[in-house]
């Protein structure tokens, strides 16, 4: 019998309802006890690490959760992670920047419902999850979710209240659970040997255009920030491109060795920089970086992860555009 460890963080899924709301009191085991199923499938050990709303992962918590796996890694053949939706996405990319190349299945999941509601998709994603973990032929970091697997570097939760919660954005479902078997699409082949990283730099921020958006909101994130993403319209751009304020903050700031990258508000196809005028001149001239069809958690979790190990502009660069997991396929021409 193939062995599984399963990893309780909190989340909905273990959450019971009190006068303040939603709240993770069960663990891992007691998840365990609503899908006595899953004892005919594999072994299963449990281990919980944390009992958190998802609201409250940081990147700390990323790391305790590679460790973790990292310490047992020998002695699964696949870990299940349940965890809180709102994040999911985030420690997912995480997790595929520091678990690399994993022949053995690092699968995430929870619930839009509680385990012990009536009505829940809880089980039936524990049961998924467990499957896939299992079968062992899609590898690497996933999440598990409403019958779909999606790459771990590519999970979005796109609906705040349906169980179909998350999409996988500019890539493919890596395949489908269907009756308790896994059909599997694509197979991620390790692009080189089993890596574990243990360092993030968290000094990553996000700016989201809106119109009339002040420059001295990027200047306050670039002051306390190594790389500071900016999720701009469409194709990508800012206002009044070479002429305005935004350009000479980000010129100013890459002097000083910072980082600006640029990601896309719209969900689907991503960036291309080089399209308008307002986008062209960053590119051209300041040489920011983009973030083509990677996510933008994705490019949050790739930023920590690159700058814990370089802080040299070139250097992390050239990284970033370096695929990772299948984060990016459609990078610099
Ligand atoms: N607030 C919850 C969390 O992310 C939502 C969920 O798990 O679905 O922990």
């Amino acid at each position: 019998m193939k062995r599984v460890l399963m990893i309780g963080t909190g989340g909905t899924i273990a959450s019971e309802m009190t006068e303040a709301g939603l709240t993770p009191n069960l663990n891992s085991q007691d998840l365990l006890s609503y899908v006595p199923a899953l004892g005919s499938l594999c072994q299963v050990d449990c281990l919980q690490i944390c009992s958190i709303d998802s609201t409250n992962m940081t990147p700390a918590h990323w790391l305790l959760m590679a460790r973790t796996i990292r310490e047992r890694y020998e002695a699964y053949d696949g870990f299940v992670i349940c965890h809180g939706t709102d994040t999911m996405a985030y420690s997912a990319a995480a997790l595929s920047y520091l678990i690399q190349n994993s022949p053995k299945p690092v699968v995430l999941t929870g619930s839009q419902k509680p385990i012990h509601a009536d009505i829940t998709d809880s089980k039936a994603n524990l049961l998924d999850s467990f499957t896939v973990a299992c079968d062992g032929r899609i590898s690497g970091v996933s999440v598990v979710f409403g019958g779909e697997v999606i790459l771990g570097t590519r999970a979005r939760k796109t609906y705040s209240k349906s169980y179909g919660a998350f999409s996988s954005i500019n890539y493919p479902v890596l395949g489908v659970v269907q009756d308790g078997r896994l059909v599997p699409y694509l197979r991620p082949e390790p692009s080189g040997p089993l890596r574990f990283y243990d360092r993030l730099n968290e000094r990553v921020s996000l700016l989201k255009l809106i119109p009339g958006v002040s420059p001295a909101q990027l200047s306050f994130l670039l002051s306390e920030s190594d790389a500071v993403i900016i999720e701009s319209y469409g194709v990508g751009g800012v206002p009044a491109g070479a002429d305005g304020e935004f350009y000479r903050r980000i010129q100013a700031a890459e002097a000083q060795g910072k980082l600006v990258v640029f990601t896309t508000q719209v969900q689907n196809e991503g960036s291309d920089l080089s399209v308008y005028g307002v986008g062209h001149c960053l590119k051209q001239d300041l040489g920011v970086l983009e973030s083509y069809d990677m996510t933008t958690e994705a490019v949050v979790a790739k930023l920590m992860w690159l700058l814990a190990m370089s802080q040299d502009p070139g250097e992390v660069g050239r990284l970033f555009y370096t695929p990772v997991a299948g984060d990016i396929l459609c990078g610099p021409r």
